[in-house]
């Protein structure tokens, strides 16, 4: 027998909120907003702060959060897996949105020019079987009852503008000569 349907929020933002189980309060709503509608951008705390400042939507207030309110607010948002969260080489936090059919993005870091690159074109096809299998581990475990759960697939090295640059620089011997 079906169980009785919940109050169906009419707003998408606001039904995203209540399926993850948060309130869906005014400050809940723009900072999940603002990430929903810039999809490809990833933000720090502090830019994600300053962007909510200066972009206030039409008829809205300007939102005023302090800071551990934002920071509270954005840790429980990628617990529950609506946005992803990148620590870089820097190690410092950055946040998107997480797309709702990737449940993976992999992406490369390079650790000399310290560009953040998403694989999915340079892998191609392999980046699906990536995203598949990343899928199905993340449904293991829920089935298992782990709940809010997020995965990262981040490749570390030289990126290849950097490697070919280094490759014009005479090459050390590779064995010590003595
Ligand atoms: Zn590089």
């Amino acid at each position: 027998m079906p169980k009785p349907r919940p109050k169906i929020a009419t707003d998408p933002i606001d039904a995203l909120l209540s399926a993850h189980g948060l309130r869906r309060t005014v400050a809940g709503r723009r900072v999940l907003g603002w990430f929903l509608a810039h999809p490809d951008t990833s933000l720090t705390h502090a830019q994600l702060q300053s962007a909510l400042q200066n972009e206030t939507p039409d008829g809205a207030d300007a939102l005023a959060l302090d800071r551990v309110t934002l920071y509270r607010l954005i840790d429980r948002l990628t617990q529950v897996g609506l946005l992803l969260c990148r620590v870089d080489s820097q190690r410092v936090r950055r946040f998107q949105s997480m797309p709702e059919s990737v449940h993976t993005l992999p992406h490369f870091e390079c650790q000399n020019c310290h560009r953040d690159q998403p694989l999915v074109g340079a892998l191609s096809a392999d980046a699906h079987d990536l995203e598949l299998a990343a899928h199905n581990a993340l449904r293991a475990l829920q089935a298992l009852g782990y709940q809010g759960l997020s995965l990262d697939v981040a490749v570390r090295g030289v990126c290849a503008d950097c490697a070919s640059a280094t490759a014009i620089l005479p090459t050390p011997p590779s064995l010590p000569l003595m």
